[in-house]
């Protein structure tokens, strides 16, 4: 059996930023993690600078071999519409990267023992100490195992209520034509919304690859949403015609009152497993690190008493951290008979695109990184 300090259960960036403090504060820690890393994930790859500094990511090393994509504006629009509106900005407003590449680099920065490839099944407690696949022992328990984790599963149940964003996501690699003709800039990615504001869909160029995807808060309208946006994006020659597309699909819980239990006696939730993703904007890898960030210095406060009692501040900080995002912002803004003809407007005002849906909705740019 091994044995450790703290067992975390997935090794997404929740699992790694958790693992990382915690081992500099020289806890001993496994990261458990269902698959072998490098792994890939599905995701646009799109991080906003609050990641960076919350990581304290040198980003010149980072950039020395792996792909980091400085994004300087953005094009705002409606699926079906007529007009889009770009805005720019005069420094970096956020960064592509690719998730097998990011997360493995963070994962083996975090210099936790890692324990690959098999998913944890079994989780119990014995005499105070959690006992996990009958292989692993530990008195502290973290579940960052992203939307299917099997610790929240213990703690809220298979459903754990609140709204899902499901999405489907394709990439494509261009032949250099295409690469020449098509309407995509690869510092620009573009962001369309659906008419009913369920939902957008996103084109962004990452090198030779054009990354699109979509995702709405309503599952069974997804195909056909899907479906509509891509012959928009070919007919506005986004996207080559006829191109075959792998679809891939994930849903996750964004966050939205109730919130599912996230403490108890000697374990916690962070990242996706906690549903704290972005309701507006479905950025959920800011809300994976800063939990796993704040889910360390609770534990590494704690000093070795799990209690309840003791974890508990993690739930506050949580809440202080996250609180407050309404559910889409744009589709509570407006009554619904009237939302997409207010939207359809509202979208071609640059003033609008660029503070309330860029700025406040997507890149929060009111709020300071954590650690700052
Ligand atoms: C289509 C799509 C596009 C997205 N685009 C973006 C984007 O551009 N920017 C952004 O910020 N967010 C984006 N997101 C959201 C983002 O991907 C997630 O919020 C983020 O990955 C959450 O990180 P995490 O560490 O909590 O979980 P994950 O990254 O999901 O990591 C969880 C890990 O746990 C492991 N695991 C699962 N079950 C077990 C088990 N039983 N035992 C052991 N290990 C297990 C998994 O293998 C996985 O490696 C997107 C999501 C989707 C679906």
């Amino acid at each position: 059996m091994m044995t450790c300090d703290a067992l975390i259960v997935g090794g997404g960036p929740a699992g790694s930023t958790c693992a990382w403090q915690l081992r500099l504060a020289g806890l001993d820690v496994i990261v458990a993690e269902a698959v072998a890393f490098p792994r890939d994930k599905l995701c646009a790859g799109w991080i906003t600078p609050q990641v960076v500094t919350a990581l304290r990511l040198d980003t010149e090393a980072y950039a020395h071999g792996h792909t980091f994509q400085p994004i300087t504006g953005f094009r705002v629009g409606l699926v079906d519409g007529h007009h889009e509106t770009r805005v720019a900005y005069d420094r970096p407003a956020s960064f592509g990267i690719l998730r097998c590449e990011f997360d493995h680099y963070l994962l083996q920065r975090a210099d936790a023992r890692l324990a690959f490839g098999a998913p944890i099944t079994s989780i119990r407690m014995n005499g105070g100490q959690w006992i996990v696949n009958d292989a692993i022992r530990a008195p502290m328990l973290v579940g960052a195992g992203g939307s299917g984790c099997p610790v929240s599963r213990m703690l809220n149940g298979a459903r754990s209520g609140g709204p899902l964003v499901v999405a489907r996501e394709a990439e494509s690699r261009l032949d250099a034509p295409d690469r020449e003709r098509l309407a995509v800039e690869q510092e620009v990615p573009e962001l369309f919304f659906c008419r009913d504001l369920q939902g957008y869909g996103w084109c962004v160029r990452k090198g030779e690859y054009v990354n699109v995807g979509l995702g709405r808060l309503d599952p069974r309208s997804l195909p056909a949403a899907t479906a509509r946006f891509v012959a928009f994006l070919e007919a506005r020659r986004k996207i080559p015609p006829r191109l075959s597309w792998q679809w891939r699909g994930h849903s996750y819980a964004v966050n939205a009152a109730p919130r599912r239990r996230i403490v108890d006696a000697g374990v916690l939730l962070a990242g996706d497993a906690a549903a704290v993703a972005d309701p507006q904007s479905g950025e959920g890898i800011r809300q994976a690190v800063e939990s796993g960030l704040l889910a360390a210095q609770t534990i590494v406060e704690a000093q070795g008493d799990f209690s309840r009692d003791r974890l508990e501040p993690y739930a506050a900080r949580l809440e202080a951290r996250f609180a407050g995002a309404p559910l889409s912002g744009l589709g509570r803004m407006v009554p619904n008979r009237v939302k997409s003809v207010v939207a359809g407007r509202l979208l071609n005002v640059p003033t609008f695109v660029k503070r309330v849906v860029l700025d406040q909705w997507f890149l929060h740019r009111h709020e300071l990184a954590l650690g700052r």
